[in-house]
C-alpha cells in the first residue's frame, strides 16, 4: 500500500500544540506515528510523513498537512492523534477509549477505520467506534480516503496506564493493513533503538512468565500482567 501518516497538531510547548493531560498529545502522537511508520516500512509498505512541526497557528498547521497530503496519491491518509475531555485523572477502572473519525459512513477508508477500533479494543481500550466529521480539515480537504485515530484519552489515568506507543502503533498497522512485523524484526528494531542495552549489543534479555499452546490462556495471562502494570507482549514462537 501507500499510505500518507501524520501527527496531529504542531510539537509539544509550541504555538498550535494539542491537549495535554496525564500526557501530551503531540508528544504521544508523535512517539506512535514514529512506530507507525516504521512498521509500515518494515512490512514493504510506502510510506509519507505528512507531519508538520513549523505551523504559524492551528490553521497554518492544518493547511501545510494537507499540502503534504496531497503531494502524493495514495491509499490511505492516516491522521494520529489523542483524545481529551475524559476527566478521570484519578483513574474510575475504565478506560474511555479509541474513535476513528471519518469524513461520512460512505469513506473509502471506512473498512480500515473499523478494523483500527477492533485492534485498539483488542488491547484493552473502549471502542467508541467511528465518528462523522465532515468539517475537519484534515478529513474534508485530503484527496485520497482518510480517518482520523483518536487514540486514547490524554485525561484518563485507565487510558494512560494501558497505552504504551509501540503496541498502539502495532494496533493501527493492524488495522490497516491486517499485517503485524514479526518477532524477529522488532528484536532488531530494539537493538538499534533507544532501548539498547549495556554491554554486548547482541544480547537480548527476555522475562517469560509463561508459554501456552491456546491462544486465549496466553490472552489471558497478559491481561492480567496487564492489569497488575506490567506491559506484557505476547509473541508467537
Ligand atoms: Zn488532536
Amino acid at each position: 500500500m501507500r499510505i500518507n501518516v501524520h501527527a496531529g497538531h504542531n510539537p509539544a510547548g509550541k504555538v498550535a500544540c494539542g491537549a495535554v493531560g496525564l500526557i501530551n498529545e503531540s508528544t504521544e502522537a508523535r512517539r506512535v506515528k514514529e512506530e507507525v511508520i516504521s512498521q509500515l516500512r518494515q512490512l514493504g509498505h510506502t510510506v509519507y510523513d505528512c507531519t508538520v512541526d513549523n505551523g504559524t497557528g492551528q490553521q497554518d498547521v492544518l493547511k501545510k498537512i494537507v499540502a503534504k497530503c496531497n503531494a502524493h496519491i495514495v491509499d490511505l491518509d492516516v491522521s494520529i492523534h489523542f483524545n481529551s475531555g475524559a476527566g478521570d485523572k484519578a483513574g474510575n477502572g475504565r478506560t474511555t477509549g479509541v474513535e476513528v473519525l471519518l469524513y461520512s459512513n460512505a469513506s473509502r477508508a471506512y473498512r480500515e477505520a473499523e478494523k483500527v477500533c477492533k485492534e485498539v479494543a483488542v488491547l484493552g481500550f473502549k471502542n467508541r467506534g467511528l465518528k462523522y466529521r465532515p468539517n475537519l480539515a484534515v478529513l474534508k480537504n485530503t484527496k485520497s480516503p482518510a480517518m482520523l485515530i483518536e487514540c486514547c484519552f490524554v485525561d484518563d489515568k485507565d487510558d494512560v496506564q494501558l497505552y504504551n506507543y509501540q503496541d498502539m502503533a502495532s494496533a493501527i498497522v493492524c488495522g490497516i493493513t491486517g499485517q503485524r512485523v514479526q518477532e524477529s524484526e522488532e528484536t532488531g528494531k530494539v537493538e538499534d533503538g533507544e532501548e539498547t542495552p549495556t554491554g554486548n549489543k547482541n544480547t537480548l534479555y527476555r522475562v517469560q512468565v509463561g508459554a501456552y499452546s491456546v491462544k486465549s490462556n496466553a490472552e489471558n495471562m497478559q491481561k492480567k500482567l496487564r492489569e497488575a502494570g506490567f506491559d506484557a507482549l505476547l509473541v508467537q514462537a
